[in-house]
Order: structure tokens, then C-alpha cells, then sequence
């Protein structure tokens, strides 16, 4: 199950979507419309999360948005957005970053979400390079909470560490911490 089980072989993937150059693009639309499957991944999170124990969980827009609230409700713990530039008021920034798909403008959180030592859950659908992560971790930090984990439905393990001729972002060499 940590494998990805039922879930993984109904995640369908396009390759040069959403533009020529990305290999391939994981549709997570085909696990949500199965309740057995979806329900499943929010339990495996639930579980782990209740045992390590969290005091808030923050979703990175947009996915984060679908799979973020099912979990925190299930464990009575509040949710946090974590959305584009010009979304929220009163809100921290993160600096701008590199992705899979190129530069992206930083994230943004509303700064009385987030306190000092809150233990925060950040989740998202999935990790490439892991700069959307990264970036969500920097506005954990400013705000003087602590990161207990990322979790992610996939991972594209390609991004570890690609060759140097294939063209595409290393998460290790960009993000080395
Ligand atoms: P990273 O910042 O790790 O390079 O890219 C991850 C972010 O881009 C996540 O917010 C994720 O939703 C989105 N993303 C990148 N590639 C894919 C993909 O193949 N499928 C989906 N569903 N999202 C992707």
C-alpha cells in the first residue's frame, strides 16, 4: 500500500501534457471517481497522521485542496491553504521557483493560520522536483511552525536524480535540503 497498491494502477498518465517536453503527466482524476480507491488513500494518511500526531494540515492549490480536507476533517485538525500570489489577504510569501514545468511564482499563506511550533502536515497530489514542496516548507518556517512530513500520492522518482543528458530538473541538485 505504501507502493501505491489499487491506487497506483488507476493513475493514468499522458505523456507530453500539458505541453511538449514533460514525459509524462499522472491524471489523479481516476482514483478520486473510484469512493473505495480515494477512501483508501485518505485511511492510509489518517492513519499514519493520527499515530505521529499533527496539529494542522496545509494544501498546496490545487490538488492539495481535494485530498488536504478529507484528512484533516478525519483527524479534527484545522486546514490551512496554500494558494498562488493575490489569492488570500494578509498573507507571507515564498520567493519564486523552479518546477518540472519552469518557473513558478511563489506561495502564499495567511500569516494567523500558521503559529510558533504549530506541527504542520503539508499535502499535495504529487512530488517532481519537489519545488512546490519546497516552497511550502519556506512559508511553514517563516511563520515559526514546524514541518512533521510532505505527503504526496505520487512520486515521480525520475526527478531524483536524472541523467544529465536527458533535460529534466534534479529535485537532489535544486532542492538539497
Ligand atoms: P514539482 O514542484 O515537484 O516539480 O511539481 C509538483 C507540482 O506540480 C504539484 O503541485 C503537482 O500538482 C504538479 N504536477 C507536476 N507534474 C504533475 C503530474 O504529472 N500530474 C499531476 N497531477 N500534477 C503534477
Amino acid at each position: 500500500e505504501q507502493d501505491g497498491g489499487e491506487a497506483k494502477e488507476i493513475a493514468q498518465y499522458l505523456p507530453w501534457f500539458p505541453f511538449k517536453g514533460i514525459p509524462r503527466f499522472y491524471d489523479i482524476g481516476g482514483f478520486l471517481y473510484e469512493p473505495a480507491i480515494f477512501q483508501k488513500v485518505v485511511d492510509i494518511f489518517v492513519d499514519r497522521y493520527r499515530e505521529i500526531g499533527i496539529d494542522s494540515v496545509a494544501g498546496l492549490d490545487a490538488r492539495g485542496f481535494i485530498l488536504g480536507p478529507p484528512i484533516a476533517l478525519a483527524l479534527k485538525k484545522p486546514f490551512i491553504m496554500m494558494r498562488k500570489k493575490g489569492k488570500m489577504p494578509n498573507t507571507v510569501s515564498s520567493d519564486d521557483y523552479k518546477t518540472e514545468y519552469g518557473s513558478r511564482s511563489g506561495l502564499t499563506v495567511q500569516r494567523d493560520k500558521i503559529t510558533k511550533g504549530q506541527r504542520v502536515l503539508i499535502i499535495d497530489d504529487l512530488v517532481a522536483t519537489g519545488g512546490t514542496l519546497s516552497s511550502a516548507i519556506s512559508l511553514v518556517k517563516m511563520l515559526e511552525g514546524i514541518v512533521v512530513e510532505c505527503a504526496c500520492v505520487v512520486e515521480l522518482k525520475m526527478f531524483i536524480d536524472p541523467p544529465a543528458d536527458s533535460g529534466l530538473p534534479s529535485r537532489s541538485k535544486l532542492f538539497k535540503d
